[in-house]
């Protein structure tokens, strides 16, 4: 069996095809960036609905198929931008209706969680979902998924690229921020984390403040949002390991492409004799082979739902 899944929710459009045993046979993205601001929906829009075809049919390719062989459609029905969502959902609808297929609408959180514990083979993880929107630690219980602590305002890939965005360094900045904060020393910005929840958004406020001030450097700030939040998380997903008695340790999401926070993770999970698990670049981000093996996984119990822009992955 081969699935087809494609990714919309925000700047990335995605087609990936997987198996029925989660073998990826292909999985091509194109991304929005702009170097002057932040995402601007309508721009973002008119990207996905140009590079669609184009993807699909890069991905078929790739996947050395063609639609005959596809026994299944499945889509990130949400959460994510509305009219992003609305983008992916035509595109599919579509197809779907060309080439007779049935449609499955998955969570994109979920589909980020699937992906992480096929590719490494877990059975039981605690996840952390860092990603643009999503700062959440999640387990997996009773036959749904719990959020144990999540972020409270804003989620930390966009605090990132807020900043980035300040400060001049284009969409996304993640990356970048990462490159200044080899070379930046600590100063001191506000750790907040409540209970099991963090905030992000007084510690944009703060480094806001003194970028303006000028006096301190771009790398410091970088390194010090870095070491600042990425310990945040560290300090709760350790809590949600002790509470729970979790042995392994899932970082799922587009932040999780930095270094520094695998690292730090890492050793935290070495100290508590637990092991530390992420995914290679291109399943970190979002992309449509994830989508694709939570489509296979969620076949029989969902269908056609449009598009669900507020769709929790607690809710799932
Ligand atoms: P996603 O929503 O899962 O596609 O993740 C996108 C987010 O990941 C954006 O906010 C990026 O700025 C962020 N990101 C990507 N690469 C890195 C990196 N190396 N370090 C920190 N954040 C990153
Ligand atoms: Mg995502």
């Amino acid at each position: 069996m081969k699935i087809l899944g494609v990714e919309s929710t925000a700047h990335t459009f995605g087609v990936g095809i997987v198996t029925d045993e989660g073998k990826i046979l292909s999985n091509v993205t194109d991304s929005y960036t702009t170097k002057t601001a932040g995402m601007i929906p309508d721009e973002v829009v008119d990207h996905h609905n140009a590079v669609a075809e184009k993807i699909c049919t890069k991905a078929l390719q790739d996947a050395k198929c063609t639609w005959d062989e596809i026994d299944l459609v499945a889509y990130s029905a949400g959460p994510g931008i509305d009219p992003c969502l609305w983008a992916g959902y035509h595109k599919v609808k579509e197809w779907a209706q060309k080439y007779n297929k049935k449609l499955v609408g998955v969570n994109h959180c979920a589909a980020h969680l699937s992906i992480g514990k096929i590719y490494n083979k877990l059975n039981d993880p605690c996840y952390l979902y860092v990603s643009g929107v999503n700062t959440q630690t999640i387990v997996f219980e009773e036959g749904k998924y719990r959020v144990l602590g999540e972020t409270i305002d804003i989620g930390l890939g966009n605090m990132l690229d807020k900043f980035g965005r300040i400060i001049g360094l284009g969409f996304p900045a993640g990356p970048t921020i990462e490159k200044l904060a080899k070379k930046g020393k600590y100063v001191e910005i506000p750790y907040v984390v409540k209970g099991m929840d963090v905030s992000f958004s007084g510690i944009l406020t703060k480094v806001q403040q003194l970028y303006e001030q000028k006096n301190v450097s771009k790398e410091d700030l970088c390194f010090s949002i870095q070491e600042t939040c990425f310990a945040m998380l560290t300090e709760v997903v350790e809590r949600a390991m002790a509470h729970t008695g979790k042995q392994e340790l899932l970082l799922v999401g587009g932040v999780g492409a930095n270094t520094r926070f695998c690292e730090m993770l890492h050793i935290m999970c070495s100290e508590r004799a637990a092991k530390f698990y992420k995914v290679p670049m291109d399943l970190a981000g979002d992309q449509g082979a994830m989508i694709a093996w939570e489509g296979f996984l969620r076949k029989d119990e969902s269908g056609d739902v449009e598009v669900k822009p507020h769709w929790r992955v607690d809710e799932v």
